[in-house]
C-alpha cells in the first residue's frame, strides 16, 4: 500500500504542489519506514496542506513555527521520521528564525520548502524570495527587496543537508528528497514550485529542454562537478576548501542544486558563492 491517504486534494488545477506529492507518495514505501513512525509538521500556506495528503502521522501547525513543533517532537521522539512541510513565505518571513536555529543545531528533521516565490494562500503578494522589481498585489510598483536565496542561507547556517530541485523534475526530485529522508541531521530541500494561479512561468526558464540542458547543472554527492563554458565566471569551494573559478553555464545558484548526503560535516560541504560576487 502506498502512502496516500484518502483526503480530498485541494490545490489549484495545475499546482506543483502535486508532482510534489506525487513523488513522495511514489518513493516513499521504498523507504521501508512504517507510516506510523513518520510525522509531518507544516506551518501555514498553500504547501502546509500537504500532511492531509500522505497516510502518515501529521500536524498542520502554526504560521513560521513548524520547525519549532518538529524540533520539540524529534528530540521526544528520536525514533520517529519527522519531516516539515513550509512555504516560502512560511519558512524564511514569520518563520525565518526557527528555521536557522534548526539548522544550525542540526536537529534530525527532514525540511522541504516549497519555493514559489509569492504567496499563494492570500492570493498574491511577494514573498521573501519575489524577484526586485516583482509587481504585486502588496507591491504594485514593484519589489525593492532584495530577495533570500534558501540555499546560501541553509549553508550559511551550517545545515548538513542542503538541496534544490525543481517540481517537474520527476527524478532528480526523486534522488534528491530520497537522500534528503535519509540522512541524519537538519536537511533542507528547496523545491522550485510553479504557483500557475499567482506567479505562473516563475521557473519556465528549467523547464525549457534546450534551456535547460544549457544553463541547468545537476549536482549529486560523488560526482564530479563539470560546468559548460559560456564565459560566465563562477566560483565554486571544492570539498578540500580549495577556491577555483570555473566557467559556468548557469546564472549562479538560481539552477544549481548542492548537496552533500554523505558527508555531514559543514566544512566539507560543496558551496557555490553568487556569480555576482565571486570574491
Ligand atoms: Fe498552488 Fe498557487 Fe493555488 Fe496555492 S495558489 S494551491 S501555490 S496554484
Amino acid at each position: 500500500k502506498d502512502f496516500t491517504s484518502g483526503s480530498e486534494v485541494r490545490w489549484c488545477p495545475g499546482c506543483g504542489d502535486y508532482a510534489i506529492l506525487a513523488a513522495v507518495q511514489g518513493f516513499m514505501p521504498e523507504l521501508g519506514i512504517k507510516r506510523e513512525n513518520v510525522v509531518c509538521v507544516s506551518g501555514i500556506g498553500c504547501s502546509s496542506r500537504f500532511p492531509y495528503y500522505l497516510d502518515t502521522y501529521g500536524l498542520h501547525s502554526i504560521h513560521g513555527r513548524a520547525p519549532a513543533i518538529a524540533t520539540g517532537l524529534v528530540t521526544a521522539r528520536p525514533d520517529l521520521n519527522v519531516w516539515v512541510i513550509t512555504g516560502d513565505g512560511d519558512a524564511l518571513s514569520i518563520g525565518g528564525n526557527h528555521l536557522i536555529h534548526a539548522l544550525r543545531r542540526n536537529v534530525n528533521l527532514t525540511i522541504l520548502l516549497f519555493n514559489n516565490r509569492i504567496y499563494g494562500l492570500t492570493k498574491g503578494q511577494y514573498s521573501p524570495t519575489s524577484e526586485p522589481g516583482k509587481i504585486t498585489k502588496s507591491t504594485p510598483v514593484g519589489s525593492v527587496d532584495t530577495p533570500f536565496n534558501p540555499v546560501s542561507l541553509a549553508l550559511g547556517a551550517e545545515a548538513t543537508f542542503v538541496a534544490r530541485t525543481l517540481d517537474s523534475d520527476r527524478k532528480h526530485l526523486t534522488s534528491v528528497l530520497k537522500q534528503a529522508v535519509e540522512h541524519r541531521g537538519s536537511a533542507l530541500v528547496e523545491i522550485y514550485q510553479n504557483c500557475p494561479i499567482f506567479n505562473d512561468g516563475a521557473f519556465d526558464v528549467l523547464k525549457d529542454r534546450d534551456e535547460a540542458q544549457a544553463r541547468l547543472i545537476r549536482l549529486e554527492h560523488g560526482e564530479p562537478i563539470t560546468f559548460g563554458v559560456d564565459g560566465t565566471k563562477g566560483v565554486v569551494r571544492a570539498a578540500d576548501g580549495t577556491f577555483e573559478v570555473a566557467d559556468v553555464a548557469t546564472v549562479g545558484l538560481e539552477n544549481v542544486v548542492v548537496h552533500d548526503a554523505e558527508n555531514p560535516n559543514p566544512a566539507t560541504q560543496f558551496a557555490l558563492s553568487r556569480l555576482d560576487d565571486p570574491t
